[in-house]
């Protein structure tokens, strides 16, 4: 079965731009007869009584999704399973690096922006054992670009460097966990904020290494404040909880997310069924959404 997923992070309250991305997600996957299914990417930055919080902002705007809500914090099975797979393949390293270090070594003349420079790629046995921090695991990538199909982009080609895979605390990464959950869910359209895009051909290259189908990705404008900053929570009134206080309720602001879809006119009350006939994606807006609060 085909399927498509909403995975936020529970680290606070959804704010309008992430139930819009939400909303999409949702579009996208029922519009193409898929699944809809909710993960929780709770393996960092948890804030108690978030996920209930988001699952409710969800279903309040008219949100559903199938099977049981996955949380990758009981998932680290599966993700040991594609580390020790890839390790066995010889596609793997241990990184003792500090953070620091990587910034210096990354802004060397020559090197790639932002990429991991591989300084610890051919360690010694005899240099790894004189290491007295705890190393993270990266990925030996044999590649330093990968290009990536996109509904709304098109054609993106992007770097891929030495991804980390598990970091210096023992936790998978994000990069590694989203991977393997999308190839375990059977989910073959990622739907997401397109401060995602970059990501995108390094998680595709761990794809196609773990023998797991690419998806579709669609990644979709997001939602700016006034500044053409992404929109946070200090922006004002961004939350559904806020938008209660000025006395907007759930359908309120779906039509104010749907109008910024062209989906509805302006104050018109929508349903996500209506919204569902009316969607197309090759007629999504293409910019931003400037929230102004
Ligand atoms: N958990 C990520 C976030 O909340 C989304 C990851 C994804 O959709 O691939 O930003």
């Amino acid at each position: 079965m085909t399927s498509g997923r909403f995975a936020p992070s529970p680290s606070g309250d959804l704010h309008l731009g992430n139930l819009r991305t939400a909303l999409l997600a949702w579009l996208f996957a029922r519009s193409t007869g898929r699944r809809f299914l909710m993960r929780m990417e709770d393996l960092d930055r948890v804030r108690e009584g978030s996920e209930a919080r988001q699952l409710a902002d969800l279903r309040a705007i008219g949100l559903d999704w199938d099977g049981p809500v996955v949380r990758q914090s009981q998932r680290t099975a599966l993700y040991e399973n594609a580390i020790a797979f890839l390790t066995a393949a010889g596609l793997t390293y241990e990184c003792f690096c500090t953070r620091r270090e990587i910034l210096e070594a990354a802004s060397a003349p020559h090197a790639p922006a932002g990429a991991y420079p591989g300084t610890c790629r051919n360690l010694t046995d005899a240099q790894k054992s004189a290491q007295t921090r705890p190393p993270a695991l990266r990925l030996r990538a044999e590649v330093t670009e990968f290009a990536v199909d996109d509904v709304v982009v098109g054609r993106f080609h992007g770097q891929v460097d030495d991804v980390v895979l598990r970091r210096v605390d023992g936790v998978p990464s994000y990069n590694l966990a989203v991977v393997v959950d999308d190839g375990d869910q059977g989910v073959d359209q990622v739907v997401r904020g397109d401060d995602l895009l970059s990501s995108s051909p390094r998680q595709a290259y761990l794809a196609t290494l773990l023998g797991i189908t690419v998806p579709t990705y669609a990644h979709v404008p997001l939602a700016l404040n006034s500044q053409g900053n992404r929109l946070a929570k200090r922006d004002g009134a961004v939350t559904l909880e806020d938008q209660a206080a000025l006395g907007l309720g759930p359908r309120d602001v779906l039509s104010i997310m749907a109008q910024s879809l062209e989906l509805a006119a302006p104050d018109e009350p929508v349903t996500v069924e209506q919204l569902l006939r009316r969607f197309d994606p090759a007629a999504l807006p293409r910019t931003p959404w400037i929230f102004e609060t």
